[in-house]
């Protein structure tokens, strides 16, 4: 399982501050742009969704 991210809510002009916050280094972001989540990495712990001022992570399905 991982988040959802909608990279459209993100305006890609900032560091992602939710990527220093993961406790499992599963965001990965080139340049500005909105991160991708690496999904064998995540624990769907939910911190990116909370520190995103954007809306841009949701919790992910349970797979
Ligand atoms: S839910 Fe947790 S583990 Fe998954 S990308 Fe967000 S901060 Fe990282």
């Amino acid at each position: 399982m991982s988040v959802n991210v909608e990279k459209f809510r993100c305006p890609s002009n900032h560091k992602c501050p939710s990527v220093k916050v993961c406790p499992t280094g599963a965001l990965v972001q080139k340049g500005f742009d909105a991160p991708d989540v690496i999904d064998d990495l995540c624990i769907n712990c939910g911190k990116c969704i909370r520190f995103c001022p954007h809306g841009v992570f949701s919790k992910g399905d349970a797979k």
